[in-house]
């Protein structure tokens, strides 16, 4: 066998491979995108909930909207204050204050409403919904089957007496059930708001009063009797 045959194409590989080595070695300089370091600081000061309630898609996409300066360093819901103060030091800016927001349910009526039919279908409000618009008579009354307590990954739903509940220290106002009840009921209020009407019926008083015994029927005695005029 000749022996150039083999020395040939052998050094004529290795110095392409030499050549695109260089070529890339140039070209990762060239072309390196600088990463902030305090991009996974910020991430680890986060609580790594991913629930969305910052408004964005997740930690992760917060922490880059933060280091990049679109975004404050107070919006995790989850992690409040503690988180905003330690995100606030890494990026070296001072922390607004947060007001807390909690999830609360407007409907206290549960099994003090009566029901249109048995629902014999799946334990889901969503479902219960699309038949008839739902069990109860009530058409803006809570369903009862905890499709929200499902989708809160904090604790803070449950449901009792068959109304949703609200444990107020667990909530973390991410939104999640405000997005999920189909009957729209959930809402943030602030932490610190103190007495809310549980009722959003939009039923006149006399027919609220038929089908739940525990309705707002707007007679306006609590307008009339706070010492607060308050409501
Ligand atoms: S609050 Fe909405 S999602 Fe939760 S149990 Fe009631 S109807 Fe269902
Ligand atoms: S109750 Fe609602 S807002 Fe509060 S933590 Fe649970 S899902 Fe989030």
């Amino acid at each position: 066998m000749d022996i150039k045959s083999i020395i040939y194409p052998v050094a004529a590989l290795s110095s392409m491979g030499l050549l695109f080595g260089i070529l890339l070695a140039f070209a990762s300089k060239i072309f390196a995108v600088d990463s902030d370091e305090r991009l996974p600081r910020v991430l680890e000061a986060l609580p790594g909930a991913n629930c969305g309630g910052c408004g964005y898609a997740g930690c992760s996409n917060y922490a880059s909207e933060v280091v990049s300066g679109n975004a404050k360093v107070n919006k995790c819901p989850v992690g409040g204050m503690k988180t905003a103060r330690k995100i606030a030091e890494i990026m070296g800016v001072a922390a607004d204050e947060q007001i807390r927001y909690v999830a609360h349910v407007y409907c206290r009526g549960g099994n003090n409403t009566k029901i249109k039919y048995k629902y014999k279908g799946i334990e889901d409000c969503i479902s219960a919904s699309k038949l008839s618009g739902g069990p109860s008579e009530c058409d803006y009354g809570c369903l009862g089957y905890g499709t929200c307590v499902g989708e809160c990954q904090f604790g803070a739903l449950s449901v009792k007496d068959g109304v949703a509940v609200v444990d107020r220290e667990k909530c973390t106002a991410c939104k999640k059930c405000t997005a999920i009840c189909p009957r729209h009921i959930i809402a943030l209020v602030p932490y610190l708001s103190g007495v809310q009407v549980g009722c959003m019926s939009q039923d006149k008083g006399a027919a609220t009063k038929s089908i739940c015994g525990i309705g707002c029927v707007g007679c306006r005695i609590c307008e009339k009797k706070c010492p607060a005029g308050a409501i």
